[in-house]
């Protein structure tokens, strides 16, 4: 189960999540290509995140119904409504 849900999980250098400049972690996201992120932004609090808030890892639309984390970031990011 353990092996399954980690192969659900985006891969930050796969083409579709790298052109979106997405991180595991937002703090890591190169800001010089990417310059909307802005400290806070994450995807738990982006309307994309198709999992509660407080889940660490939730499938977000924007990356094909893979799993990314609560504290990662990409430029498709949008606030939560
Ligand atoms: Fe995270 Fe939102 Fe980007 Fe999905 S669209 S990876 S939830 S910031």
């Amino acid at each position: 189960l353990q092996a399954s849900a980690q192969a659900n999980r985006v891969d930050e250098n796969a083409p579709g999540s790298a052109a979106l400049g997405y991180k595991h972690d937002a703090t890591k996201v190169d800001t010089k290509k990417f310059p909307a992120y802005a400290a806070g932004k994450n995807c738990a609090n982006c309307m994309l995140y198709q999992g509660k808030p407080t889940d660490p890892w939730a499938n977000c639309a924007a990356l094909g119904g893979k799993q990314v984390a609560a504290k990662g970031w990409c430029m498709a990011w949008a606030k939560k409504a």
